[in-house]
């Protein structure tokens, strides 16, 4: 598997391909390589036939009191990791590739930025939105795949990509968990041992609240109800728990309509995200 760190040699790469009528699939991650990153790679697979995989820690999408210095990277780990799972081409720019000096545009969705997420998180969908449009733009893949595990940024990068026309296919792909239910993710590792064990309670929590959802129960004081189950049992802050409408994010339209339930919680210094279709 090749690795290349310039937007260029990318697009050479990706010329030679396309001359021999190849279709090219993308995946935008930022390391610390799991298997949920690794059921990206198929996906893309699956509808292409040459797949990049991405690593770049986005340093615009960390507000300064985030881990931007502590995220976990592995290049060596992560590259054997891809080329296994079937991508052929690396890319690993340097931040100067990707911001250099005098970098001062960026891609903001309103609204549904501003929710959720955008509200804990203030730099990180803005962040995301200005990255993936950089590296949709540099490498005009036929598909390009993420997770739904983040599904509001599924959502903003699906919104982001239409509005500015860019060609490219947004795929989303299932999320990936583990035996407990906890869905995996880089930052698993900020759990302690005595942690770990308590983490698959959000999942039991979104999916009895999807559940019931579906049914047709009110899901208010279901969520209510949950966020305090959820603090007995250790965890130490939830951000938010709630049902919204499964497309725009807003508020929950009821039985019939499209659902989704998204949860964000701290459990020690691991802040949790998962969400599931009611
Ligand atoms: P990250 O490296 O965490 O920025 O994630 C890169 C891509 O992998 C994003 O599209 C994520 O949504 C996706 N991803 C992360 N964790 C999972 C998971 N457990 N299952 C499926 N996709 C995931």
């Amino acid at each position: 598997m090749r690795v290349v760190r310039s937007i260029n040699d990318m697009r050479n790469v990706i010329a030679d391909w396309r001359r021999t009528g190849a279709t090219v699939g993308l995946v935008p991650t930022m390391g610390g390589v799991h298997a949920g990153h690794l059921s990206l790679i198929r996906v893309a697979g699956e509808h292409s036939d040459q797949v990049i995989a991405t690593l770049f820690v986005n340093p615009s999408q960390f507000s300064l009191d985030e881990d931007f210095d502590a995220y976990p990277r592995d290049e060596d780990k992560d590259l054997q990791m891809f080329g296994e799972a079937g991508a052929s081409l690396l890319f690993a720019p340097p931040i100067e590739e990707i911001y250099p000096n005098g970098h001062v545009t960026k891609v903001h969705v309103e609204g549904l930025s501003s929710l959720l997420e955008g509200k804990f998180r203030p730099q990180y969908l803005t962040g995301v939105s200005t990255v993936v449009s950089k590296l949709l733009i540099q490498a005009m893949a036929d598909v390009a795949v993420f997770g739904e595990k983040d599904y509001q940024q599924l959502q903003v990068i699906r919104r982001m990509a239409r509005d500015l026309d860019i060609p490219t296919v947004i795929l989303g792909a299932p999320t990936i968990r583990e035996y407990d239910g906890l869905a995996m993710s880089s930052r698993n590792r900020y759990l302690s041992a005595a942690e770990r064990p308590h983490a698959g309670r959000l999942f039991s929590a979104i999916s009895d609240i999807a559940r019931a959802t579906a049914e047709g129960a009110d899901p208010i004081p279901l969520c209510n109800a949950a966020e305090r189950r959820l603090i007995e049992s250790g965890f130490r802050q939830v951000d938010y728990i709630t049902v919204r409408d499964a497309n725009t994010l807003e508020q929950y339209r009821g039985p019939g309509t499209p659902g989704r339930v998204l949860a964000a919680a701290w459990l020690g210094k691991a802040r949790l995200i998962d969400n599931l279709d009611v």
